[in-house]
């Protein structure tokens, strides 16, 4: 069974369709890549899991239950963790208060994760205005585990980051998917994400075009879906 199923979701901002159909889904313990070209409707797909946008057509199934049309708190509440794009963290909080605010029982503690990311314990005391972006973004993924999330959803999250710090937080998702983390990942670095993806969702003008494996999005494929 799914963790998450999404079947011909149909999202519109006012009078303007933004998903004409869109299907996808996540497994237990898998790493799943959402993918597509600027537009096509990424982020509206992730807005309609969270409960930010209501489908007017489709089903949301999360953990087996309809969760479409829930009220976003709800929807958090039940297990799905957003990292959103553009890293928002509580800037006059310190990184251990940040941290600590999110927090909820399970897996994921301090403890562990400040040994993901061992620079939020070196500025465990600092304001989390005053870290680097890379290290906000590195904040925002550990709140995001500090819910314990059945499911973490990941929006651009190396987006505009210096190349070593991508490299930090490849590294922290490939550990997340070792320890059987379920992900749902959409970011423009095919190069990392193919390899870690179990599986790939493609998108194309608010629908789903594309639904496999890695290995099965083809060059050309990704040079049809993803090109520039
Ligand atoms: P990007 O990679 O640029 O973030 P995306 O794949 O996430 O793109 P969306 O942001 O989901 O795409 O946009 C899908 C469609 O919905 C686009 O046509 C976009 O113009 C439209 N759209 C997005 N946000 C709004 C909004 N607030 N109001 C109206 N239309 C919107």
């Amino acid at each position: 069974m799914s963790l998450l199923e999404v079947k011909g979701v149909q999202t519109f901002y006012g009078a303007s369709q933004a998903l004409f159909g869109v299907s996808l889904d996540v497994r237990q313990g898998e790493v799943v890549a959402l993918m597509g070209r600027n537009g096509m409707g990424k982020t509206t797909t992730i807005r309609s899991i969270l409960g930010l946008n209501r489908p007017r057509a489709g089903t949301v199934r999360f953990a087996g239950r309809e969760i479409a049309g829930m009220r976003p708190h709800r929807i958090a509440r039940l297990g799905v963790g957003l990292v959103p794009e553009g890293r928002r963290c509580f800037p006059n909080l310190t990184v251990l208060e940040n941290l600590l605010a999110a927090a909820r029982r399970g897996a994921w503690t301090l403890d562990k994760v400040v040994e993901l990311f061992p620079r939020l314990g070196e500025r465990r005391a600092q304001y989390a205005r005053t870290l680097s972006g890379g290290e906000q973004q590195m904040l925002a993924i550990g709140r995001a585990l500090m819910t314990n999330p059945a499911l973490l959803i990941l929006d651009e999250a190396t987006e505009g980051l210096a190349p070593v710090i991508r490299a930090d937080i490849w590294t922290a998702i490939r550990r997340l998917k070792a320890e059987g983390q379920s992900i749902l990942v959409v970011d423009k670095t095919l190069a990392e994400l193919l390899p870690v993806a179990d599986r790939c969702f493609v998108l194309e003008k608010g629908a789903t075009v594309f639904a496999g494996t890695p290995a099965m999005l083809t060059p050309e494929l990704q040079d049809r879906y993803l090109g520039v």
